[in-house]
């Protein structure tokens, strides 16, 4: 399907609209827009929405948007476009061949936003190949098959989306793609990434899940790199698994690929948010090259090919310890029908030892109980303090080095896929990197 084919100066208006076809431009076309002694030469991106209808917006040679009013400026045709409307993204990958393209899904999330101006407010409204036209330079990197598969900020996300998203991945995988990009909000990101890994464990090619912090149309996005990045990884890794791949630093236009079930956003707003947490990234990425951090591990892993199990229970539950926390909770959780929780508990992987009798009472009535730690830097050892060692008597299950988020995701699926007497074994197993015998330390904590 033709995209940008309909409008060539999609989003124009007034004065914006005549400069620009003064000047014979269309989006996608270089231009120089000058005041006097300064002018900015870029890519003319199209317009999404805005209030404004004198400034253009233009994509400068290091990736970044910039709005320019045009009121007192000139505007020039510097070169055309050189493809970019002669060949629209598709949506449908008609005669591509396997391996020949990524299949970009968009889910939503601020990387499939755009402001309203009138509210301030950011919406997920963009099409997926809205965001192949925001990064041209993708063109030279891959083909691509773009969906939207639903447009919801990842707040919204629950685990019968997981199920969703999973079942797309995996017939974009059927169907022949080299790796598959989910465009994603970032707040739930890393459960999503968690829920593709044991979704979909023994995948053969790279899966990436992409977002931005900021959207798309904001000069300071982080988008157009995220995806650039992303779509490199997934088609030129051939790295198996699941990960996140999202700015590295705050300025730099390196993107880091973190395992989906080690990842975890830590900031709320900068562009290096998402971290390695008890692991190091497996690669960075930028527009040039893929760096491996482990050269070993890099190509397909020759293995029993993928297990699909892409349902995932609501009956599990997450909950962080604090003090004061009552045994009311749980019970509440065993009584509504819940099948079991996962504890963030303090330090080691403790909660109050008041809570203990009760705890093993649930555990007697087959409610499933699991400890990872809130510290999420470092493991779990219930051995250490006795609070530690009668909750293990009390048949509380610890997790090791596995993120609190990850065990949760882990155990809503494993409740849907295996039958309870089975959960408290796969739960103690390491499937997909989730459980490390040793932990590394990223260093992003000191
Ligand atoms: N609230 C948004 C979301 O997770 C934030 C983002 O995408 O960065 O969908």
């Amino acid at each position: 399907m033709c995209v940008l084919g309909e409008s060539r100066l999609e989003g124009y208006h007034g004065l914006a609209y005549r400069k620009l076809v003064e000047a014979g431009v269309n989006v996608g076309d270089t231009v120089e827009v000058s005041f006097g002694d300064e002018s900015f030469v870029g890519r003319l991106m199209p317009r999404v929405e805005s209030d404004d209808d004198s400034v253009v917006t233009i994509k400068l040679p290091n990736g970044y948007n910039i709005g320019l009013s045009v009121v007192d400026a000139s505007v020039r045709l510097v070169s055309p476009a050189g493809g970019l409307h002669q060949q629209p993204p598709v949506e449908e990958a008609v005669g591509f061949g396997a391996g020949e393209y990524v299949a970009l899904i968009s889910t939503g999330g601020t990387i499939a936003s755009r402001v309203e101006y009138e509210t301030g407010a950011v919406r997920p409204a963009l099409r997926a190949s809205d965001l192949m036209s925001l990064v041209p330079e993708l063109e030279g990197i891959s083909r691509l098959k773009t969906q939207v598969l639903m447009s919801i900020l990842s707040e919204d996300m629950k685990p019968a989306y997981w199920e969703r998203i999973a079942r797309a991945v995996y017939s974009e995988l059927e169907a022949g793609a080299a790796g598959v990009v989910v465009a994603h909000g970032t707040d739930t990101m890393g459960y999503t990434a968690a829920a593709l890994s044991f979704a979909l464990r023994g995948v053969d090619r790279p899966i990436v899940l992409v977002g931005s912090q900021r959207s798309s149309d904001r000069p300071s996005s982080d988008a157009y790199t995220n995806l650039l990045c992303a779509v490199k990884f997934a088609k030129e890794s051939f790295r198996p698994g699941v990960y996140v791949c999202m700015h590295a630093s705050t300025s730099d236009p390196t993107c880091a690929v973190i395992p989906g079930v080690k990842v975890r956003k830590m900031h709320t707003s900068r562009r290096d948010a998402f971290k390695a947490v008890n692991t190091r990234p497996v690669a960075f990425v930028d527009r040039d090259k893929l760096v491996f951090l482990d050269e070993s591990s890099k190509g397909y892993v020759v293995g029993g090919g993928v297990v699909f199990k892409p349902g995932f229970s609501d009956k599990a539950a997450l909950i962080e310890y604090y003090p004061g926390f009552s045994l009311d909770i749980l019970n509440w959780l065993a009584e509504k029908g819940y099948l079991g929780v996962v504890l963030a508990g303090t330090g080691l992987g403790h909660v109050s030892s008041e809570l203990v009798d009760g705890i093993a009472r649930l555990r007697r009535s087959g409610f499933l109980i699991y400890m990872t730690s809130q510290c999420l830097y470092g493991r779990v050892n219930m051995n250490v303090y006795t609070t530690g060692r009668r909750l293990l008597a009390a048949g509380v299950v610890p997790l090791g080095d596995m993120l609190p988020e990850t065990a949760y995701v882990k155990l809503s699926w494993a409740l849907a896929n295996y039958p309870l007497e089975e959960v408290d074994g796969v739960m103690r197993s390491n499937l997909v990197g989730e459980l490390s015998a040793r932990s590394v330390y990223s260093g992003e904590w000191t």
